[in-house]
């Protein structure tokens, strides 16, 4: 077992102990993802980059990983294979954001 699917197993045995599963359907999980995301965000509110993880580290790792459980769940239920969903996105930002024109600079693709 690879080390994603290993991780799935674990988060849907945990919600499955719990009989949680009822409650995540994908329009929840998915208010879920950004609702973490925005709590990964407090972390860094009012300080620079820096600073805040100095100070809120262990916030910010717990935040993250919070984002990647419901992401994991997400794409669970979707039935969608983590690695291939991946590697498609990199493909697409490939085309989007060749090296030669993209190196180096931080614009949007639709202004390079
Ligand atoms: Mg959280």
């Amino acid at each position: 077992m690879d080390e994603i699917t290993e991780l799935i197993t674990l988060i849907n045995e945990f919600r499955d102990e719990r009989d949680w599963r009822q409650f995540h359907n994908p329009k929840d999980l998915a208010i879920s993802i950004s609702l973490e995301a925005s709590e990964l965000l407090e972390n860094f509110q009012w300080k620079e980059s820096n600073e805040a993880i100095q100070e809120n580290k262990n916030d910010i790792q717990r935040e993250l990983a919070d984002i990647i459980i419901y992401s994991l769940m997400l794409s669970s239920d979707l039935e969608l294979n983590i690695e291939d969903i991946v590697k498609n996105k990199l493909k697409e930002n490939n085309l989007k954001y060749p090296v030669d024109k993209s190196r180096g600079l931080n614009k949007k693709y639709t202004d390079i």
